[in-house]
């Protein structure tokens, strides 16, 4: 069969790869600049560059952090009216960004923020958008008789996490994606990398000036933002510091159903303090009420990596396996042998937790191994 190929997607031509980088009290989001790494060696696939966008006010000062972590050029809408993200103007702004600039890709972190603005942006250039992603590819796809070259696949668990999903936008750019924090690696800044620095003017205007759709028009360069865009006022902020930092820990101790209650996590708090670490959950036991929702590891929860993992009475949902199966070392503990947990397992003991956790902890104590069990080795235990 005859086939069309359509390129024009890929290659420097057709756009570079973009990350829109929140900024919150003079820094970049971590996951801005994890999504900085993965966009640069995307775009190197490519044959493309890298762009952040950035909005707020007193961002201009973020670029060089960007360049460093992988932006050959940054884009900038630096404007008092910015200083609070406030959805509507802000999605104004980075849409008028790519109306103006073509990226191909824009990826955003799955964040509050990031879950806010992807989609206003997406609907206002009529484009798609992935939620959640947990991989980032680029592939070639074919359609009804179309090859498509180098498009972006945007990889996520779907149907309940039944199948793992590569959804890809053939037609609309720009291809746009959200990824959780975590999710891929925060890349070594490089001072020595150089980048250009793109301003994009905002102007605060009366409701006056108005295009053919009845909004203000991009004038001059300049994006404008009308009372409109201010519909929402922010009254006031109330922030929550995270309980538990999972991302930074050495050794994560998770528990799920098989924990049984809330009080049984605190057998794992123990393990987890023998070990230096800090405790985990499945969702399952998040939702169950025994856990708050910071401990949660997963594709809606934190995505980790640390030198020890140890699944307690989880059995290893592809949601769950998404946020722990980078760990460099993985114990699990399960009375189901069949339990899919022991497929990315290192170590497995087919046990009751229950009677584990407390041997673990006693071996660990009177052998004093926490520093080993801390670099992932669980062997020295019987
Ligand atoms: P179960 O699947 O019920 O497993 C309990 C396990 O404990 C079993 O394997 C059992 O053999 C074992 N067990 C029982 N008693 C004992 C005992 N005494 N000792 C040892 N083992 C025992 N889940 C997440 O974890 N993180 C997420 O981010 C996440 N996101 C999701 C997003 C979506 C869109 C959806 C649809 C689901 C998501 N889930 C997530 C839920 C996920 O599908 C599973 O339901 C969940 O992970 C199951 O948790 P669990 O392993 O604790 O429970």
């Amino acid at each position: 069969m005859a086939r069309r190929t359509q390129r024009g997607d890929g290659g420097a031509a057709a756009g570079e790869v973009w990350v829109y980088v929140e900024a919150e009290g003079g820094r970049a989001a971590e996951v801005s600049l994890e999504l900085l790494g993965r966009a640069r060696e995307l775009a190197s696939r490519l044959g493309a560059t890298v762009g952040a966008v950035v909005s707020g006010a007193g961002v201009r000062e973020l670029a060089g952090t960007l360049i460093a972590h992988g932006a050959d050029t940054v884009y900038v809408a630096d404007h008092p009216e910015l200083a609070d993200y406030l959805a509507l103007p802000h999605a104004r702004v980075v849409t008028e960004a790519v109306r103006r600039f073509l990226p191909q890709i824009v990826l955003y972190g799955a964040t509050t923020t990031g879950r806010d603005l992807a989609p206003r942006v997406a609907s206002a250039l009529r484009t798609g958008l992935t939620a959640d992603c947990t991989d980032l590819q680029v592939g070639d796809h074919t359609v009804k008789g179309i090859d498509y070259a180098d498009l972006l696949y945007q990889i996520r668990p779907a149907f309940g996490g039944n199948i793992i999903a590569t959804i890809v936008s053939p037609e609309h750019r720009p291809q746009m994606a959200t990824v959780r924090e975590g999710v891929f690696r925060l890349p070594e800044p490089d001072a020595t990398r150089s980048g250009d620095v793109v301003d994009i003017a905002v102007r605060r205007v009366a409701t006056t000036a108005v295009g053919g759709n009845g909004r203000p028009v991009a004038t001059g360069g300049a994006v404008l933002l009308d009372d409109e865009d201010f519909a929402v006022e922010l009254i006031g902020r109330v922030a929550q510091e995270k309980s538990v930092d999972l991302k930074g820990a050495r050794v994560v101790v998770s528990g799920g159903v098989g924990v049984g209650s809330a009080a049984g996590f605190a057998l794992l708090h123990d393990l987890a303090q023998t070990l230096g670490g800090v405790v985990g959950a499945s969702r399952a036991a998040v939702d169950a009420g025994w856990i708050g929702h910071d401990h949660q590891v997963g594709q809606t929860g934190t995505t980790v990596r640390p030198k020890l993992y140890v699944a307690a009475g989880i059995s290893g949902s592809v949601q769950h396996r998404a946020g722990m199966d980078q760990s460099a070392r993985i114990l699990a503990i399960n009375t189901d042998p069949l339990a899919p947990i022991f497929a990315v397992a290192h170590y497995g003991i087919v046990g009751d937790l229950h009677e584990i956790v407390p041997r673990l902890i006693n071996a660990y104590r009177t052998k004093g191994a926490p520093a080993s069990a801390a670099a992932g080795d669980v062997s020295g235990v019987s």
